[in-house]
């Protein structure tokens, strides 16, 4: 017997997930008012990834629409208050990208694709990055692609201010409200299925991260997904460290690190254990991994040896094959479209993304963004992205 949802039984658009990527798809839908929007999320607002996330902005990528998405997406976070209507948490305090000796062409080549895209980056030298972070140690580094602009931001923050925002242009919200399966007939979807009741909707969008693959192995369409985890650590800074520096990826010391406030320093790793189960993953970081991640970022910031360690983060990363997030329309199901795969890098192009999304969806294609090469089909195909300068790393 079906029981109707008795909040919310039918819907225009459906939003699985009320993460960053939900929360912004719901907010730029909202603008349009394109009818009923209702977003389901079986826990709260930005609990999920979001709330766990580093939360690193920067443009610094090797793949042109993604260079876009960011570029667009840190002008929403800048203007944040006015484009939203709430307090925004972004924090600028440049960003700085490190190689080694052997990619430096690359990164060139890079920084020279971004500045044609508009992004405000550059080059400097070892010295000058040390006159900018007196802390660092940059014997090492011959040049690096410096961003003036970028910084961090706050993830349960932008989820929850997005969705304030959406819900006060009347999207419906339904927390603690776990979807149980999509619901589709033949090639056409027809709603969810929820441990409240059934909602439905001709068109549902996945934006539920890790918890993806589950969601669509369910009804047969396996989503090229994985489950990674990750952990971060929060260091107490040393008496006399500089405060509020600048966010790094830093790939001769295999970490990347931030400010946290202007005492305290963010760092983790580049690499996570793969296969997780993303409703029962460790909640505490290992005391051996935070330890290594610490004794790594010390070899940039040599001061963070007399550190505390507060308090370390778990997470878990949706990876996707080419480590770049699936957008659109799955194959052969009118309606149904996934928002998910952002690999560890989906925080920073969360509001340029729930735009372009928003477009595909009430215009039929990404306007601001050209999406197509993120399609969920692109492994099917044999077109997986590849930046034109990727790093080992990437
Ligand atoms: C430790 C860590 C560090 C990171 N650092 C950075 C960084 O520095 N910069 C950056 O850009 N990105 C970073 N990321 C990645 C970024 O945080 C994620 O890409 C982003 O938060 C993903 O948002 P999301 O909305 O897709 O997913 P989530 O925030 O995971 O949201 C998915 C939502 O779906 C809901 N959901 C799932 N299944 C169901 C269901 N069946 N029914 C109803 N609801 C459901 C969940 O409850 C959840 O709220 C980091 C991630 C982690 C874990």
């Amino acid at each position: 017997m079906i029981t109707p949802h008795p909040q919310a039984p039918i819907a225009d658009i459906i939003i699985l997930g009320a993460g960053v990527m939900g929360a912004s798809l719901a907010f730029h839908l909202a603008q349009r008012k394109p009818g009923r929007v209702v977003v389901v999320d079986k826990d709260f607002a930005g609990q999920g990834a979001s709330g766990r996330s580093s939360a690193l902005i920067r443009m610094h990528y090797s793949f042109a629409p993604e260079v876009q998405l960011a570029v667009k997406s840190l002008e929403i976070f800048r203007n944040w208050e006015e484009i939203v209507g709430v307090t925004g948490d972004f924090r600028r305090t440049g960003f700085v990208r490190i190689v080694p000796a052997g990619e430096v062409d690359r990164l060139k080549a890079n920084v020279a694709m971004q500045r044609e895209l508009g992004v405000n980056t550059g080059l400097i030298s070892g010295m000058e990055l040390k006159q900018m972070e007196p802390d660092w140690n940059v014997e090492d580094v011959e040049v690096a692609a410096y961003e003036p602009d970028s910084g961090y931001g706050d993830g349960a923050g932008v989820a929850n201010g997005f969705l304030d925002a959406a819900r006060a242009r009347g999207v419906t919200y339904l927390p603690r409200t776990k979807v149980t399966s999509l619901i589709v007939a033949g090639d056409k979807t027809r709603g969810v299925r929820t441990d409240q009741g059934e909602i439905a909707a001709p068109v549902v969008v996945a934006a539920t991260g890790q918890w993806s693959l589950a969601l669509f192995k369910e009804i047969g369409i396996p989503l090229p997904l994985a489950a990674e985890m990750h952990e971060v650590a929060i260091l107490k800074n040393p008496a006399g460290m500089k405060g509020g520096g600048c966010a790094c990826i830093d790939s001769i010391s295999n970490v990347y690190f931030r400010s946290d406030g202007q005492d305290k320093t963010l760092v983790g790793g580049f690499y996570g254990k793969r296969g997780v189960d993303p409703d029962n993953f460790p909640q505490r970081a290992s005391e051996e991994s935070l330890g290594e991640m610490a004794k790594e970022a010390c070899r940039r910031i040599p001061a963070l040896q007399h550190a505390g360690l507060m308090r370390g983060i778990t997470g878990v990363y949706d990876m996707s094959p080419d480590c770049r997030p699936l957008l659109g329309e799955v194959d052969g199901v009118t309606g149904l479209y996934v928002m998910a795969g952002f690999s560890g890098m989906g925080f920073k192009i969360s509001p340029a993304t729930g735009l372009v999304m928003s477009e595909l969806l009430l215009d039929g294609r990404g306007k601001t963004v050209d999406i197509r090469a993120f399609r969920p089909s692109r492994f099917a195909d044999g077109h997986p992205i590849k930046g034109s300068y990727e790093y080992r790393d990437d």
